[in-house]
């Protein structure tokens, strides 16, 4: 093909591929310029995850009648004049690429009145072609309706997710801006029906409940950069933090809950994102994460927010530092907080070695064979000498009988087999004996049922109802009663008898938080799928000290699963240090 010159169109149309990837992404763009618009009030009403319908209605200053149709065209914008503007930015937009990108990519109507206006206008744009252009009644401020996204762009309409994963990105969206703008009033509407809103009180923990939920929220520990912590520099002094982090015990097992606001954008950043959990060292159980909820404050020129079309990403100049803020300010809340264990956990080494030796009884109360240093034990297993590998266990199916020596770490299980040592994960190991016995019942429908006293009313957060929707089912053969109870509060009435005593409140919450996460399952893959969740939640922790008699029986149980050797997610629930390999070792071979 010669070379040619794009038309308008189409090259509109791959420009706006940059901006508008999704449907969350254009209730961004609109959120964002409500709120540079200084509207206190934002009502998002969304129909099948978007895809039907998109309207953002904000009580901002308008668009005065003559600059309507200006504002569609591509790099129209009322932020920027200069391209030395970009360095002391303080809107959320500034590229003035939304509109037109929206519009030319779906049935885009806006309709508003600018302060001191009488009369409000209304445009409406198809692909990009202006259609009506006419005077109405508005109350101030600006309404635009997106309809039928990608209608003209198959390619793209064939890339969206069902209704309720788009939906699901458009809630977190939502939410998000809700909590780094605690003055306003947000409400979300999906389908006709409330699915959240923020009461704009200016306080951020009142989002909080509502996105959380109570329970969660009083679990948060505030932190403000005002209060105390020492600035090194005067650079470091120009950088303000604030919001909530959660209290170690409280956690995650993604790292989806920690969100970050630069200069009130928000931004993904891995190296912001690694520092607050740095602050919590040693505070949370190996693979879980915190809930955060931070703004970082410094002064324009300090980050350069035009790093990509959709400005999820900044760049700071001073980096160390804002890394340095965040992490001391998370640090200084947590050690603040009084429910944190003195200063012990936080030095070198694990939590509760002494409380864990007592119930191991016999051999371990003599001294320990390690060196002396506690952290120095997990370095004795070879990092400092030659790399070493586990062996696998030999043979795929059933386990030789194991005689359990003791708890290590209150996360492994350590057992002697005629082959050498085994360490089990405990969590593993459970998981793995739960998975095959729920699946058991539900093969044969016989699942045992424990039916609760009293109903019990979990709130949940908003996300979590709307996934609940999608496994409702699943849930229900699995043995959880459970019955939606108006807004985002649900009913338990029975749990799974084979889980055993769980805490029903913070088990569903994180089977629910733990799907959410997962792909669409394939129908014959549902039920498993949420087993596999349910014995996530239900199996014993790693922290859990375990007594002899436990470690016996869970090893007991596990000899008799199926695939004894990995857990429903794949991972191995033991590893074998071989007889060979400790001969190799010790030097006897
Ligand atoms: P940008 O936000 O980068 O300037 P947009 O395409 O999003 O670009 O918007 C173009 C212009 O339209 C904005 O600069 C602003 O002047 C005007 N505008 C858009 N949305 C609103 C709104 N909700 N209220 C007031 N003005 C708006
Ligand atoms: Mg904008």
């Amino acid at each position: 093909m010669p070379i040619r010159i794009l038309s308008p169109k189409v090259a509109s149309q791959i420009a706006a591929g940059e901006v508008i990837e999704r449907p969350a992404s254009v209730v961004k763009e609109l959120l964002e310029n409500a709120i540079d618009a200084k509207a206190d009030s934002i009502h998002v009403e969304v129909r099948q995850g978007g895809r039907r319908l998109m309207s953002v209605a904000d009580n901002g200053m308008g668009i005065p009648a003559a600059e309507v149709e200006l504002a569609f065209a591509r790099h129209a914008t009322s932020k920027l004049q200069d391209v030395s503007d970009l360095e002391h930015i303080t809107t959320l937009g500034f590229r003035g690429e939304a509109l037109a990108s929206i519009a030319s990519v779906s049935q885009t109507t806006l309709v508003t009145r600018a302060a001191g206006e009488e009369l409000g206008t209304r445009l409406r744009i198809e692909g990009a072609q202006a259609a009506r252009n006419e005077r109405c009644g508005h109350p101030q401020g600006t309404t635009v309706r997106v309809e039928n996204l990608f209608y003209n762009v198959p390619a793209r309409l064939k890339f969206l997710r069902r209704d309720a994963t788009e939906r699901k990105h458009i809630d977190a969206l939502v939410t998000r801006y809700a909590m780094a703008y605690p003055g306003l009033r947000f409400v979300l509407e999906n389908d006709g029906r409330l699915s959240f809103r923020s009461p704009g009180s200016g306080a951020l923990l009142d989002v909080l409940i509502e996105v959380y939920g109570l329970e969660a929220a009083q679990q948060m520990i505030a932190v403000d950069s005002s209060l105390g912590a020492r600035s090194a520099t005067p650079r470091d002094a120009s950088i303000a933090v604030t919001g909530y982090v959660s209290q170690p015990a409280l956690h995650r097992g993604t790292r989806e809950q920690i969100t970050l606001f630069v200069n009130g954008r928000w931004v993904r950043d891995r190296g912001l994102t690694f520092a607050i959990e740095q602050a919590y060292h040693t505070l949370l159980p190996v693979n879980r994460h915190p809930l955060a909820v931070l703004s970082v404050t410094l002064p324009p020129q300090e980050v350069d927010v035009n790093v990509h079309p959709t400005k999820s990403e900044v760049k700071f100049r001073h980096r160390d530092a804002v890394f340095r803020a965040v992490q001391r300010n998370v640090r200084e809340a947590l050690l603040a907080n009084a429910d944190i264990p003195s200063a012990g956990p936080l030095a070198a080494g694990g939590t509760g070695w002494a409380e864990r030796r007592a119930p191991l009884g016999g051999a371990t109360q003599h001294e320990m064979p390690f060196p002396r240093q506690e952290a120095g034990y997990r370095t004795s297993l070879g990092a400092d000498t030659q790399p070493w590998f586990p062996e696998t266990p030999p043979d795929p199916g059933k386990l030789p009988p194991l005689r359990v020596l003791g708890q290590m770490a209150q996360c492994y299980i350590v057992a002697e087999g005629p082959e050498g040592m085994y360490l089990i994960d405990q969590h593993a190991a459970h998981e793995r004996v739960l998975y095959e016995r729920l699946l058991a019942q539900q093969a044969t429908a016989q699942v045992a049922v424990q039916h609760l006293l009293e109903p019990l009313t979990v709130e949940l957060t908003p996300a979590q109802s709307e996934e609940l929707e999608t496994w409702l089912e699943p849930l229900l053969k699995l043995g959880f009663e459970v019955e939606p109870f108006g807004g985002h509060t649900v009913l338990v009435r029975a749990i799974p008898t084979t889980l055993g005593r769980i805490d029903v409140r913070q088990t569903l919450a994180g089977i629910l938080d733990d799907l959410s996460l997962e792909q669409t399952p394939l129908a014959d893959e549902i039920d498993a799928q949420m087993a596999a969740a349910a014995c996530k939640r239900g199996a014993v922790k790693a922290g859990q000290t375990l007594g002899e008699e436990e470690m016996r029986a869970l090893v007991r149980q596990l000899e008799e699963t199926t695939s004894p050797r990995t857990c429903p997610h794949g991972r191995p629930t033991m590893i074998l240090l071989g007889q060979a390999w400790l001969e190799r070792e010790f030097g006897r071979r």
